[in-house]
């Protein structure tokens, strides 16, 4: 580093301005800008400079520069084409010690003027060391492009409540943490936006959960993701996704769900689809139990609702066990998402007095399921994980007594931009699915209510036709 960036405070301190021309005036207003009380040698002044001396926002001698010029100043700044007259006064600066810079001369200044952007109190200052003012030009003009114009609104809303924050949140990493998700969250974006009673309330319930956070250390929030749309999404798993230090993710997690996290939390993908387990279920855990012992606020965002059919338990039990604080958030599970976004009623006065949701994985070979009570009449079955199994299934329910013509409806990524439906009968659907080729997350749903929405919905009924 060839020279030491600092930034010094001139609010109402006296700084002596050498030369009367655009230079000086360019110097002087940058120098007003910063609060200091400027004084100016020169035999003549011209345009700009003459306009501050006009307006008295410059004191101006009108005499020839003499050594108890530079009493009492804070800083010099010489901006004469006079070559004398800048080594004159660099040399009578220099010998009391006196911040100096002479335009253009660094070897007779003992400071440099960076180049400057201004976003108060935001201030980025550039610097070449003098070898290519052009090129820090440039950079200024980069930085300027790409920040916020607004950025110094954020700044003075930050300092509004730094010293609460640092009452409230005793060690620095808190702290850093906490402003982090201000800055890099929805806060950030009020503040830049101007909406500051917004950002003050919200930035209050942050302080507040930050404050119950560290005190427990880390946590586990197990949330659930909805099934992919993610207007679908509660607010609680909203915030919390936006204050996380981790995410927890698996591959029913939709990507437009993942995106809403914070931009800087920590993303890890555990995996998980038929054979592909990245991670067996007790790594999970163990993995879960050490990011929050060390302090993490971790999400554990699991598709659709984290207690239905997605292994929340076995996660909140060991927890539990290991003594690390749990939250469990619900989230729209795929059965009422796919049932809303087909408009498939899941009970109905005269087709379906229960429903029941199981899923339709094997066990050692076979499907252990209650056959009997599933075949009911006037009952609608929902089988996650089912679609592997179709044939199986439907050949079960009709050996316990469900007629052949039951309709059978399959949601594949339901909610989502991609959801894709099949819709036919016991008899038909193992058929259909094969030609469809599924091969994402696909719900089964069975019963008369289906019917009941194909009397409804154009496109359903037009999807069924080519079915059946
Ligand atoms: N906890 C999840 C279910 C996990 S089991 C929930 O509450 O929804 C995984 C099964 O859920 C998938 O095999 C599929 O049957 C179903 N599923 C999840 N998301 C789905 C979606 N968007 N569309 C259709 N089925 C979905």
């Amino acid at each position: 580093m060839q020279s030491f960036p600092i930034f010094l405070t001139l609010q109402d301190r006296a700084v002596l301005v050498v030369g009367g021309g655009e230079a000086a005036a360019r110097k002087a207003e940058l120098l007003l800008a910063a609060g200091a009380r400027v004084s100016l040698i020169a035999d003549t002044v011209v345009g700009e400079i003459a306009q501050l001396i006009a307006e008295a926002r410059v004191s101006w001698a009108g005499r020839v520069f003499d050594d108890h010029d530079l009493d009492g100043m804070a800083l010099v700044i010489v901006a004469t084409a006079d070559e004398a007259l800048q080594a004159r006064v660099s040399h009578a600066a220099r010998q009391r010690s006196l911040p100096v810079n002479v335009v253009d001369r660094p070897a007779l200044s003992s400071f440099i003027m960076p180049a400057i952007v201004d976003r108060a109190p935001v201030t980025i200052a550039i610097s070449t060391g003098g070898a290519a003012p052009a090129l820090a030009r440039r950079l200024r003009a980069e930085i300027e492009r790409a920040l916020p114009a607004t950025i110094g609104r954020l700044a003075r809303f930050a300092d509004i409540f730094r010293e609460q924050v640092r009452r409230t949140l005793e060690r620095p990493r808190d702290r850093r943490r906490f402003w982090d998700r201000v800055f890099a969250g929805r806060i950030g974006e009020l503040a830049l936006a101007g909406d500051e009673i917004a950002a003050r309330r919200e930035l209050i319930r942050l302080l507040d959960s930050a404050r119950t956070e560290t005190a427990s250390l880390g946590m586990v929030h197990l949330v659930g993701a909805g099934p992919g749309d993610p207007d679908l999404l509660t607010m609680k798993a909203h915030r919390l996704l936006q204050q996380a230090d981790i995410v927890v993710h698996d591959r029913l997690v939709s990507p437009e769900v993942l995106a809403l996290a914070r931009r800087d939390a920590e993303r890890l993908y555990v995996g998980k689809r038929r054979g592909d387990h990245r991670l067996t279920q007790t790594e999970i855990n163990d993995r879960l139990i050490s990011l929050a012992r060390a302090g993490n606020s971790v999400v554990r965002l699991k598709g659709g609702d984290p207690l239905v059919f997605g292994r929340g338990g076995e996660e909140i039990e060991a927890l539990v066990a290991a003594g690390i604080p749990v939250e469990v958030v619900p989230g729209i599970t795929a059965a009422l998402g796919c049932a809303a976004s087909a408009a498939i009623p899941l009970t109905h006065r005269d087709h379906a007095r229960s429903c029941v949701f199981v899923t339709g994985q094997l066990r050692d070979g076979t499907i252990a399921l209650d056959w009997p009570m599933l075949a009911r009449p006037r009952q609608t079955v929902v089988i996650y994980m089912g679609v592997e199994n179709l044939g199986l299934i439907a050949a079960r329910l009709e050996e316990h007594g469900l007629p052949a013509d039951t309709p059978v409806a399959l949601v594949e990524n339901g909610t989502t931009s991609r959801e894709r439906r099949v819709v036919g009968t016991l008899a038909t659907i193992e058929g259909q699915a094969a030609r469809a080729r599924l091969t994402g997350p696909t719900l089964c749903m069975i019963g008369e209510v289906i019917g009941v929405s194909l009397g409804r919905d154009q496109e359903f009924r037009f999807e069924s036709r080519m079915g059946l």
